[in-house]
């Protein structure tokens, strides 16, 4: 018979549940819809204050590059133009709803630091206590940590170097010019956010970009549906040849810029560099020369940010070792929401649900421990 989590949680105790979801962003909400919807008793961990607070940290200007239709979870959409794009405050504002309206279990300001098991129980370890379950899934995007390169602790102390994670406006930066280091969606728009007040260079091997424009008119009605109702869920999945292909190269390379081109950045003067190197009397090596900076955003990338996860299921990057979200190794472990899960769209707000309704009837089922050699 399956345990109910008992009322207690705000002490510091132990606290026992049949499936614990940790991570309360879309992923884990959207895992806990599920869940709710096939009556298995869970909790949903979250290690920061609020709801919403993943998209909430994010830069002042960012809005979504999915439109509103694309941005709401199985059984609730996104108020507003379905053709408009919201801000990522709006879409931290929906989460936070989406979890009030069905009722979620959700408790905030509870980080895991550690999760291990012993037998057939997980323990997941907080500040707050312990949480014990039968099973445990792991709902998040595998870009957890900030990655800055080493050399950036040779750089001058006049520099001033944040990550992409950490960057909101251009008011942060001084006055001068900025390099951003990483080319992908974060360093292309953010291009974009500072090339009103700043000189910028854009360093970085390039990602690729989806083809055509993603404004205008006939794009909004054609390429955001091509490409958010086809390509990025269907075509480029774990179930097609293409998309078994392209699977380690955005893996490796990260996402093909999608709103902001190439072409874009450079109407708009920015210039364009190749690779960042190193550092040389304190300044950063930008294609083999010492390139004078007063700041860095880091758009680096990040790592997955699991070693809290101590059990035996990390490659030597760090990245879960999984098949379709499942760990063999591990009966009752899964993941949802990392990147190319099952498909492109994994890790994006309308891909999210078909991989979390999936785990959320595994968990829903009896957990099968590997037979006794
Ligand atoms: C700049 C940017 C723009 C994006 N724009 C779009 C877009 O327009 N459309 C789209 O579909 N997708 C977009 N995405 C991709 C994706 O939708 C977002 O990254 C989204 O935030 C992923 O949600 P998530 O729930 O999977 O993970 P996260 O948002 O990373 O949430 C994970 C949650 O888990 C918590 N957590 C982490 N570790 C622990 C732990 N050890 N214990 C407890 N809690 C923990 C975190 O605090 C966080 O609240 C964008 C991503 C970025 C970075």
């Amino acid at each position: 018979m399956r345990t109910h989590a008992r009322e207690t949680y705000r002490e510091r105790m132990d606290t026992t549940t049949d499936t614990l979801v940790i991570g309360g962003g879309q992923a884990g909400l959207s895992v806990s819809y599920h869940l709710r919807r096939l009556g298995v008793e869970h909790l949903v961990l979250d290690g920061r204050d609020r709801i919403g607070d993943a998209w909430r940290s994010r830069w002042d200007s960012l809005e979504l590059f999915t439109p509103r239709r694309y941005d709401g979870l199985d059984g609730m959409r996104m108020p507003g133009d379905p053709a408009g794009s919201p801000s990522k405050d709006e879409m931290a504002g929906y989460l936070e709803s989406y979890a009030a309206r069905f009722g979620l279990p959700v408790l905030t300001g509870r980080r895991v630091t550690a999760l291990s098991r012993d037998g057939d129980v997980f323990t997941a370890e907080t500040a707050a206590g312990a949480f014990r379950a039968a099973r445990v899934i792991v709902a998040m995007s595998n870009y957890q940590r900030p990655r800055i390169p080493a050399f950036a602790s040779e750089l001058d102390a006049g520099i001033r170097q944040l990550h992409a994670v950490a960057y909101t406006s251009p008011a942060q930066l001084l006055p001068g010019r900025v390099l951003l280091v990483g080319a992908g969606n974060s360093g292309a728009e953010i291009a974009k956010d500072l090339r009103a007040d700043h000189e910028v260079v854009l360093a970085g091997p390039s990602t690729g970009e989806v083809p055509g424009s993603y404004t205008g008119f006939l794009n909004r009605h054609l390429l955001v549906h091509a490409l958010n109702g086809v390509v990025f869920p269907h075509l480029l999945s774990v179930n097609t040849p293409v998309g078994r292909r392209v699977r380690p190269k955005v893996m490796r390379r990260g996402v093909p810029l999608i709103r902001v081109k190439a072409r874009d950045l450079e109407r708009l003067g920015v210039v364009r560099a190749a690779r960042v190197t190193g550092a040389r009397d304190g300044l950063p090596v930008v294609d083999g020369a010492a390139l004078e900076v007063t700041n860095i955003v880091w758009c680096s990338g990040y790592d997955p940010g699991f070693d809290w996860i101590r059990l035996p299921i990390l490659d030597d990057r760090g990245e879960p070792r999984h098949d379709r979200g499942v760990v063999p190794e591990v009966p009752g472990l899964y993941f949802v929401g990392l990147h190319f899960l099952t498909s492109m769209a994994s890790a994006m707000v309308h891909g999210v649900g078909r991989d979390a309704a999936r785990i959320a009837s595994l968990a829903a089922s009896p957990v099968l421990q590997p037979e006794a050699a």
